[in-house]
């Protein structure tokens, strides 16, 4: 019904991304999905597409964390589909040492009467919280407040359990980089690709990162320069009142 397991891979530099699509649902299902040993150092995977994972799929990806684990391999999951969220939530230890990035999320549109999946950021939802809660969204078509649609203790559960990104700069650039690379193949080869995840991802992961705040020495310095330009539009309109007055008087 969803289809069977296919994939897609991007090298960059000493990085893989992998894309997942379909049903993890029978022995040998992510074969396709191997990672060459020696290989990268690191592995994005991406799983925004898998509709279905069997309890022989369950045991499937845990065999392929398992074996990245033991060679040392730095591997982040992204874009989990509510399927992968069940598992992360059901299953111990599922994503083993994987870090979880961002996850989707069901919320629902009361003006528009439509579901509407969010991906979230799984630090920015478990982040020293005992109880997550669902952050505020607006809906991308008629920007009201979306309704989070699910029991947020039971869904955001493994939020507060997996392991979170240690760099997302790092996470961002590489995305944003894969990004790039298959919007150029998208151009050159249109029916092989895959929708341009990746971007939507890095921009995700943008949000929370790589806002700064201005930095302090700049935004006094122009503080100061306010301050002094109002302090002589000040001194001046004093000056004219002083001498009107005296102009006056004389
Ligand atoms: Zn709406």
């Amino acid at each position: 019904m969803t289809g069977r397991l296919s994939h897609e891979r991007e090298a960059v530099d000493d990085g893989l991304y992998l894309a997942l699509r379909g049903s993890i649902d029978a022995d040998g299902a992510l074969r396709g999905a191997a990672v060459p040993s020696p290989g990268p150092r690191r592995v994005v995977l991406d799983l925004g597409d898998v509709a279905r994972v069997t309890s022989i799929g369950v045991r499937e990806l845990m065999d392929w964390q398992s074996e990245l684990d033991r060679r040392g391999v730095d591997v982040t999951w992204v874009g989990c589909s509510p399927t992968i969220v069940t598992q992360l939530n059901h299953v111990a230890n599922f994503a083993g040492k994987a870090a979880i990035a961002t996850f989707s999320a069901p919320y629902f549109c009361e003006r528009c009467n439509r579901e509407t999946p969010i991906a979230l950021d799984t630090a920015e939802v478990g982040r020293g919280r005992r109880e997550a809660k669902a952050p505020a969204r607006t809906c991308p078509t008629c920007t009201s407040p979306l309704q989070f649609d699910d029991i947020e203790e039971s869904y955001f559960a493994f939020t507060r359990e997996v392991r979170t990104v240690s760099d997302p700069v790092a996470l961002r650039r590489f995305l944003s980089e894969v990004g790039r690379r298959r919007r150029v193949a998208l151009i050159e080869d249109q029916p092989t690709v895959l929708e341009d995840r990746p971007a939507a991802l890095t921009a995700l992961v943008a949000d929370r990162v790589e806002s700064p705040p201005p930095p302090p020495s700049r935004a006094l310095s122009l503080a100061d320069r306010l301050f002094y330009v109002a302090a002589g539009a000040l001194a001046g309109v004093l000056t004219l009142v002083v001498y009107h007055i005296v102009a006056n008087v004389a």
